[in-house]
């Protein structure tokens, strides 16, 4: 049997058979530490009930540990000159499938539909490309698909935002949307030292508990974004300031907006950040009164 693909040894071995080199513009940083990668796997909670979806396999590392407990996993790898790699360094599993696509043009719901049928759970598990972490989280949360968490590596600062409580500087838009869809947990920090090349930021591990409803009912989700955008325009104003700043006509309905943050029992001094997610779905309820 051949050693994990995830030390430095083996992935050195890999990278000078096929003459790789790292493509920065790719966020390409492989994880090089079995430990680190067999702690996401328990995190995320795959069995051979499960079916795992994964971004950017890389030369393997992550997919191969993930191969040995879930019962099939797809993975999305935009960098062709990979394929022949994995190929070889995944060739001991058959319950892999990597496919040659940007995952933020996937049809990923299709996938689910075709190639995952009769599994109890489907989780996507993935040590994330930071140049576009917020973008394909967002994609993953907001095409409806039937996934029950996302458990992923990001840049340490994208997941303190992610899972923000209120009244922290941390809290804004991105907690929102993902707290919206989610229960999120930072479940690990990871230091620099387990990926080859280091990236320049910190790293941690987040898992997104997928809610069965949003966390707070809303009539109209759209216009419920469009609020909580609005109210963290600017930081330092008061929410009233920033509604009437960056909602439509916000001027002219002032005093319209005044009333609807009365009715929502939130006091026009404060700021967007103090605000709970609830809070937020009472409010731009309100004021869709205005804005129907
Ligand atoms: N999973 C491997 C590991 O942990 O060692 C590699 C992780 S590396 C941080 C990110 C991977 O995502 C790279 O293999 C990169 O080529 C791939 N990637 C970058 N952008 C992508 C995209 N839009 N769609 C799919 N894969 C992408």
């Amino acid at each position: 049997m051949q050693k994990d693909i995830a030390t430095p040894k083996r992935t050195k071995e890999i990278l000078d058979k096929y003459g790789f080199s790292f493509k920065k513009s790719l966020g390409q940083n492989f994880l090089i530490d079995t430990n680190i990668l067999n702690k996401i796997v328990d995190f995320a909670g795959v069995s051979e009930n499960t079916a795992a979806i994964e971004i950017g396999p890389g030369i393997g590392a992550l997919t191969e540990q993930v191969a040995k407990r879930a019962g099939k996993v797809i993975a999305f790898e935009i960098d062709q000159r990979l394929l022949p790699i994995l190929a070889d360094t995944l060739s001991p599993y058959d319950n892999v499938k990597v496919i040659h696509q940007d995952i933020l043009k996937a049809d990923v719901e299709n996938l689910i539909r075709d190639e995952i049928k009769g599994f109890e759970e489907v989780k996507v598990v993935a040590n994330l490309p930071y140049y576009v972490t917020t973008p394909i989280i967002m994609k993953l949360l907001t095409e409806g698909l039937p996934l029950n968490s996302i458990t992923v590596m990001l840049q340490k600062e994208v997941a303190d935002r992610m899972a923000a409580k209120p009244s922290t500087k941390e809290y804004g838009s991105l907690s929102i949307a993902v707290q919206y869809y989610t229960k999120a947990e930072t479940v690990m920090i990871v230091p620099k030292t387990v990926f080859v090349p280091q990236p320049n930021v910190d790293s941690a591990v987040i898992r997104l508990t997928v809610r069965d409803e949003p966390a707070v009912k809303v009539g109209d989700e759209n216009f419920f974004f469009e609020v909580v955008r609005a109210s963290f325009g600017q930081r330092r104003k008061t929410i009233l300031n920033n509604l009437t700043s960056h909602l439509p006509e916000g001027k002219a309905k002032k005093a319209q907006i005044e009333t609807a943050l009365d009715s929502a029992s939130i006091d026009p001094k404060r700021r967007g950040e103090t605000l709970s997610i609830e809070e937020f779905g009472k409010l731009s309820d309100a004021l869709l009164e205005i804005y129907p």
